[in-house]
């Protein structure tokens, strides 16, 4: 990824240093040197002291160094879910087993902050969900978005969705690429900003309409306008057009704050519906 992409999705998605106990990194070092700094004055000290010291400071660092087992984590996690959520859920498990009969598909961002079935409390067979990068919906090509199309057509046509929620967020770092795109196009990275380039006409709108902002606020409007986008492209797909015609399926917006703690839905004419400010 290029060097100015690192820096703009790290702005608000820096990763937060992994602590492995009960106790801050920052305590475990603190505590070491602590008893370093008696270590060196031990000549002062028992020497059976001085050993459980010495003994005491290996067992910090041991804990300190101890690194993040990722394998261990997922038994954890699943362990958890298995325990809390499938076994006392037998009656919908059992039915999902059957088959999936989901009204709604969601398109959102890779983010890791914000989990559709989290933020919206889904429960499992509930939500067909797509993330990626910005959570755009590319407009109908079958050469160049075949993913993002499959997804869309199963949803439609197989599983017959009754809503399609594309959720934009505060602090996303692909709108913030996207913004920050020269003006000529000239692009550095392999992928990511030929991907958020998808939404490029609602960066238009934002220059055009919210030039006095400052580069946050941009970011913000464009979060949202984003969508509106990716909500026109979904009616470049036929089937998408006929079912909204028809009034099996709705379209809608969303956008949420993970600073605020608040969720705005609006609907396709792009009018918000201040009820559902929450
Ligand atoms: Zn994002």
């Amino acid at each position: 990824m290029a060097e100015k992409f690192r820096k703009f999705m790290g702005l608000c998605c820096s990763r937060k240093p992994v602590v492995t106990g009960e106790m801050g990194k920052d305590k475990y070092e603190e505590a070491i040197a602590g008893l370093q700094k008696l270590l060196s004055e031990k000549d002062q000290l028992e020497d059976v002291a001085a050993a459980k010291i010495r003994q005491l400071t290996a067992d910090l660092e041991a804990t300190a160094k101890k690194p993040f087992d990722p394998v261990e984590r997922i038994k954890t996690g699943f362990g958890h879910f298995k325990k809390e959520i499938y076994e006392k859920n037998p009656g919908l498990f059992g039915e999902l087993a059957k088959g999936q009969s989901p009204k709604f598909m969601v398109f959102a961002c890779a983010d890791s902050r914000v989990c559709p079935s989290v933020i919206l409390n889904f429960r499992p067979g509930e939500a067909f969900v797509v993330r990626n990068i910005a959570n755009m919906v590319p407009p109908y090509d079958k050469t160049k978005y075949s993913g993002a199309g499959a997804a869309v057509e199963y949803a439609v046509l197989h599983l017959k969705v009754e809503n399609i929620l594309v959720i934009g967020h505060s602090c996303c770092g692909g709108i913030k690429g996207l913004m920050s795109i020269p003006d000529d196009g000239t692009t550095s990275s392999d992928f990511i900003e030929d991907w958020v380039k998808i939404c490029l006409p609602a960066k238009a709108k934002i220059k055009s309409t919210c030039s006095g902002l400052d580069f946050a606020e941009q970011c913000t409007n464009l979060e949202k306008e984003a969508v509106n986008i990716s909500l026109g492209n979904l009616l470049t797909y036929p089937f998408v057009r006929e079912a909204v015609a028809k009034k099996t399926l709705a379209l809608r917006g969303g956008h949420y704050d993970f600073v605020k703690g608040s969720f705005e839905l609006w609907d396709l004419d792009f009018n918000l519906l201040p009820a559902l400010t929450i």
